[in-house]
């Protein structure tokens, strides 16, 4: 995990004043550790900085993945996510059960970014995402019959 002094540093170094609503941001993702869209960041946000309005941290969050201090995803129909910018690529799977966000191992990414060393000299970009069901969400479904009744899903 990237630490927060070290994205300050990284901020200001590049010009940036590290604004309360972009330490909050930073905070929020942080701790949360999540693939999150810009509403639940700015639900979040509020929660710290009371009144602080969805476009200030749409802006904001938009700068900070400019910066390549986030990284922003499209992962499903939900939109855009950001989490915090990892140094290794990874990839996701979402699950359609229950919208969780994992990560992949980063072996076989990594062997693509090197298979892309032949023809190109650098990646912007290298993404992955895999959309299924989740261990957890397969188990329930598959294991032991658990008291929780599954709720009725679409037939086949
Ligand atoms: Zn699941
Ligand atoms: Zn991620």
């Amino acid at each position: 995990m990237t630490s927060l002094p070290h994205l300050h540093r990284l901020l200001r170094r590049r010009g940036y004043r590290l604004t309360p609503q972009r330490r909050v941001i930073l905070q929020v993702l942080n701790s949360l550790d999540g693939h999150l869209t810009v509403e639940h960041i700015h639900r979040a946000v509020a929660e710290r900085l009371p009144g602080v309005d969805l476009s200030t941290v749409y802006r904001a969050v938009r700068l900070l993945s400019r910066l390549g201090v986030l990284d922003r995803h499209e992962l499903a129909e939900g939109g855009a996510v950001y989490e915090l910018h990892r140094e290794a690529c990874h990839g996701h799977f979402v699950c359609e059960q229950c919208g969780q966000v994992l990560h992949l191992e980063s072996g076989p990414l990594e062997a693509v970014r090197h298979a892309v060393r032949h023809v190109g000299t650098t990646v912007r970009k290298l993404s992955v995402t895999v959309v299924g069901t989740c261990a957890r969400c397969g188990q329930s479904r598959t294991g032991t019959r658990r008291t929780r009744a599954a709720p009725a899903g679409p037939g086949r």
